[in-house]
């Protein structure tokens, strides 16, 4: 008896797709540092202000708390989620983007030839 594997293979249901933007979105964000480091940009473009006594300056940052920002002079800490969602969530940063990254192209879709479908 003959097995075509050929046709066999050709009839196998299509492993699933990784959307092309992942690998890039990954790329872009390996680590929960370079979330940060994009909020950071982000949040204080003109550079770090101490908003307890008002010292600008580089403040010190924490490896294992990305987020965290230490003022120099008066020690105290501010975050850079501080007055935003991420604030009371225990979520990585890394996840937060992800989620708010993913939402954006789906937001966009029925500008495109979908909304016909409606
Ligand atoms: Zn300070």
């Amino acid at each position: 008896m003959k097995v075509d594997h050929t046709a066999s293979r050709r009839s196998a249901p299509p492993s699933f797709t990784t959307p092309k933007s992942l690998p890039e979105f990954q790329r872009v964000f390996p680590d929960e540092g370079s979330c940060a480091a994009y909020l950071y940009a982000a949040r204080v473009p003109a550079g770090f202000i101490c908003p307890y006594c008002q010292t600008q300056g580089q403040p010190y940052r924490f490896k294992n708390q990305p987020d965290m920002l230490r003022c120099r002079v008066c020690k105290r800490n501010t975050r850079l989620t501080a007055g935003t969602t991420m604030q009371k969530s225990q979520t990585p940063i890394s996840t937060w983007f992800w989620g708010a990254w993913r939402a954006i192209p789906r937001e966009c879709r029925p500008c495109s030839s979908r909304s016909s479908w409606a």
